[in-house]
This record gives structure tokens, C-alpha cells and sequence, in this order.
């Protein structure tokens, strides 16, 4: 098990990060194009309980997805990073957006989800899985 930490750009929002992510993925919906202002977010996938903030509380920003269930953007109300979402229909999961973190040599994307929305000019590589939506539950 390896231990991180991540934070806005401001500082404010100031996070560790207590477990490997259980999944990668390049995540091209058009909420996360919205939200991060380009073509898609990394959202890496960690249990609930390895996060923790250690400054700042992050604002939310509810969105609902498509399983009809809320969605939670969290972000840092002075500089507007995403920090993370809470995806409320998958229970003891967090999605960290994997810029946030001080050091992202460890990342390593291993899917691209909700490619109906992909912009043209995303460009990843070609041996990744790709998936339409969601990934398929379980
Ligand atoms: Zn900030
Ligand atoms: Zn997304």
C-alpha cells in the first residue's frame, strides 16, 4: 500500500491518500469536459475510507448521473480544481482527479470510459480499452 498527497492549485484543499487506486481511467463525459475546462479527466478509482483532508473543505456540485443517482463534484471554492467525485451508485468508492496529485509519475491510465463523448483532438493510446459509458458494474 502506498501513500500520496495531492491539493488544488490555490493550496487550500490539501489531501492524503492511503491506498493504490483500484482503476485508471481517462474518463471523456461531457460533465468532466465541462467541469476541467478540456478533454477529459483521470479519474482514479480509491476506496472512500483511504481519503482523507488534511486543509480545507472542498465545495460540492451535484450533478445527477445516468443511473438516476447523485453525482458529487467536489472542487476548492477559491481556485475551482476538481478534487474528486462521488459517484453515489458505486458505494466505497472515490474518483480522485489523478492531476491533483503532487506527483503523477504513477499514474498509469488503464481504460477510456464514456467514449461517445470523446473530442476528436483526445488523443490516448490505441491499445486502451475503450468503453461507450460506464464500465460495465463489477
Ligand atoms: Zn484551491
Ligand atoms: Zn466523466
Amino acid at each position: 500500500m502506498s501513500s500520496s498527497t495531492g491539493g488544488c492549485l490555490c493550496g487550500a484543499i490539501r489531501y492524503t491518500l492511503n491506498a493504490d487506486p483500484v482503476m485508471v481511467a481517462a474518463c471523456h463525459c461531457k460533465d468532466c469536459q465541462k467541469q476541467t475546462g478540456t478533454a477529459y479527466s483521470v479519474v482514479m478509482g480509491v476506496p472512500a475510507d483511504a481519503v482523507s483532508f488534511d486543509s480545507g473543505t472542498p465545495k460540492t456540485y451535484q450533478t445527477t448521473g445516468t443511473s438516476g443517482m447523485p453525482v458529487d463534484r467536489k472542487f476548492c471554492g477559491d481556485c475551482g480544481s476538481p478534487i474528486l467525485t462521488d459517484v453515489k451508485v458505486i458505494e466505497g468508492l472515490l474518483f480522485i482527479k489523478g492531476g491533483t496529485l503532487d506527483d503523477t509519475s504513477s499514474v498509469e491510465v488503464g481504460a477510456e470510459i464514456w467514449c461517445d463523448s470523446k473530442a476528436q483532438w483526445a488523443t490516448l493510446p490505441e491499445s486502451l480499452p475503450k468503453m461507450p459509458g460506464n464500465p460495465p458494474a463489477g
